[in-house]
């Protein structure tokens, strides 16, 4: 059985067209739904605070709310910028808590953001972790205390690699994706 929802993903600003398709098939196996790439992308410079030089989450938020996504898709930006909330020096991501869209950056999940070699793997797979978090979230999931949840809170990349790429029971019962016995 397959969720009754759906994900649309929308580049901010320029965004790699591998790291969308390997987001884009990575989502599609875990949540066994259709995910697809919008083609449209939206043009990032009116989200730019020149004070923090950083991008404002909430009003990508707003603007990918207008016009709203047709009933069932939740639309998910994704960007190689670095986001701020006005109460946060920056954020990986940011969701509307049970509508209909999120937005999740890779700028400082790129392992060399903190001077780490580059991993591309490792870069794929925070990236992929931190859209099913934001996805959880407009699903109207809250932060979970199982370790290894995708849904679990993570203030560093580091946080990140120790989720897995899935939701626990309990959350994926919520959202109502099957999960398989066998892992
Ligand atoms: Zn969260
Ligand atoms: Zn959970």
């Amino acid at each position: 059985m397959s969720p009754s929802w759906q994900v649309e993903l929308v580049a901010i600003g320029s965004v790699t067209p591998s790291v969308l398709a390997h987001l884009r098939e990575g989502l599609a196996g875990i949540l066994a739904c259709p995910v697809w790439i919008a083609t449209l992308h939206v043009d990032p410079k009116p989200f730019f605070d020149p004070r923090r030089r950083q991008y404002a989450a909430h009003s990508i938020l707003e603007h990918l709310l207008n016009p709203p996504p047709n009933e069932a898709v939740h639309r998910i930006g994704v960007t190689e910028l670095d986001l701020f909330l006005p109460v946060f020096t920056h954020v990986f991501g940011a969701a509307q808590l049970g509508g209909p869209v999120a937005v999740a950056s890779l700028h400082r999940l790129r392992p060399e953001f903190d001077g780490s070699l580059p991993d591309v793997l490792r870069m794929h797979q925070r990236l992929l972790k931190e859209v099913l978090h934001e996805l959880g979230h407009t699903l109207a999931l809250v932060h979970c205390r199982v370790p290894w949840c995708a849904m679990g809170a993570s203030r560093l990349p580091e946080h990140v690699d120790l989720k897995d790429s899935s939701f626990c029971n309990p959350c994926a019962d919520r959202i109502g994706i099957q999960k398989m016995d066998l892992e």
